[in-house]
């Protein structure tokens, strides 16, 4: 850590200066602020030599990758190839992590995704990596269940999409509102047979077989 670096006396400025926005859109000088006044509110004083790093690059760093969901920019690439047959397919057991925006807390599990193909498919790495780029936002598991299924659907251009999202929230543990309970929502767009849902919930079932969890 560099002490030089750092100003006598913090001024907060305003973030929205050219210097301060990265071409990502995140306003990184916004966010040092932000940290220091939280740190503030809970009575620590952020000049202390061991919080420098926290406001100043370490959280704000983190805010940046946690919130990429938000931004267009950084969406995977979904490279599509001609799919052979317009059978489901399914992708269970996607690790999930977001964040509540009711309480800027971690909210994560699994998320299974199933889709069935017009004409052309991803590989399945692809889908994991779309779940976890579109969970990189402050959201609630309702909107983040829907945002995954339509998403997918108009990425993929395909005529059903399933998603099931199992998650505990921190906010609920931490506070002792609900320490163990995990919480699971579904979503369907398209047209998805009575057949596809259960070979959905079949695949799901033996993925919480196979963790021996209870996600
Ligand atoms: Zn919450």
């Amino acid at each position: 850590m560099d002490l030089q670096e750092q100003p006598a006396s913090y001024r907060y400025e305003s973030g929205m200066g050219a210097e301060s926005e990265s071409p990502s859109g995140f306003d990184e000088q916004k966010a040092r602020n932000g940290v220091r006044l939280l740190l503030e509110a809970i009575g620590r004083n952020p000049d202390e030599a061991e919080l420098y790093e926290t406001w100043n690059r370490r959280v704000p760093k983190m805010l940046e990758t946690l919130s990429e969901g938000m931004r267009d920019g950084e969406k995977p690439m979904l490279r599509m190839f001609d799919a052979e047959s317009d059978e489901l397919i399914v992708k269970t057991g996607i690790p999930l992590y977001s964040l509540c925006e009711h309480h800027l807390l971690p909210f994560h599990g699994s998320a299974h995704v199933a889709y069935r193909p017009d004409e052309e498919m991803v590989g399945l790495s692809k889908l994991v990596r779309y779940v976890r780029w579109r969970s990189r936002r402050l959201t609630t598991q309702e909107e983040l269940t829907r945002d995954i299924a339509t998403g997918l659907a108009a990425e993929l251009d395909a005529n059903g999409v399933l998603v099931e999202l199992t998650a505990t929230h921190m906010c609920e543990a931490m506070r002792g509102v609900e320490t163990q309970t995990a919480t699971t929502t579904r979503e369907t767009v398209g047209n998805i047979t009575d057949v596809d849902r259960r070979r959905f919930r079949n695949s799901i079932r033996r993925d919480a077989e196979q963790s021996g969890g209870s996600f």
